[in-house]
């Protein structure tokens, strides 16, 4: 979001795991997410904008058959694995190793005082649990799927 705010561009990749965490973690409504992407993006189009959103909130055209909820760490140990990404948009955790940059919170704490890392100071426990959040996620797109077939509209 940093990166975003500074640049008006975010990668394809990180888009899509923001909007996941916004509308699956979060459970908050995809227009939101779409409408501050509309503010800042330098491309910012109304198709390829509303059409990105829908399809990584689960309710698109062309949305998946599946729900999917990315894994934010993951995703982040996957495509940014030595922390690249992390350091140039996060300096709060510039000086930590590759190893626990992804996930500081779960960092020894010597580890943390070496490289001045506060948690709930100068950088935040994390707002949510991934795992309680995706489970709460799927019930609920089960929930909407089992009322749209109820009501005969096919999902
Ligand atoms: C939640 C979300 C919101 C998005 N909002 C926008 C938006 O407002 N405007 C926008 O142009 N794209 C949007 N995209 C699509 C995609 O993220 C961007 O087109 C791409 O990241 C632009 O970066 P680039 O020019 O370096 O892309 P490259 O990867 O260099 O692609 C070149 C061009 O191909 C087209 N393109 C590439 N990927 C996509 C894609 N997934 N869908 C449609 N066209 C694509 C774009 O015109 C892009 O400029 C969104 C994607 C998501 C997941």
């Amino acid at each position: 979001m940093r990166e975003l705010w500074a640049s008006g561009y975010m990668h394809n990749r990180v888009r899509m795991i923001v909007a996941s965490f916004l509308t699956k973690d979060l459970l908050i409504p995809w227009q939101e997410g779409a409408q501050w992407f509309w503010d800042t993006l330098l491309d910012a189009d109304i198709a390829n904008n509303t059409m990105g959103w829908q399809w990584t909130s689960g309710c698109g055209a062309d949305a998946a058959p599946y729900i999917r909820v990315f894994n934010t760490v993951l995703q982040s140990e996957k495509f940014d694995k030595e922390g690249h990404y992390i350091r140039l948009w996060v300096p709060e955790l510039a000086a930590m190793p590759a190893k626990w940059i992804h996930q500081p919170w779960l960092a020894p704490s010597a580890l943390l005082k070496e490289n001045s890392v506060y948690l709930g100071k100068i950088y935040p426990r994390p707002i949510v649990d991934h795992n309680s959040c995706k489970t709460r996620a799927l019930l609920a797109y089960d929930k909407i799927k089992k009322m749209n077939l109820k009501k005969n509209r096919f999902f």
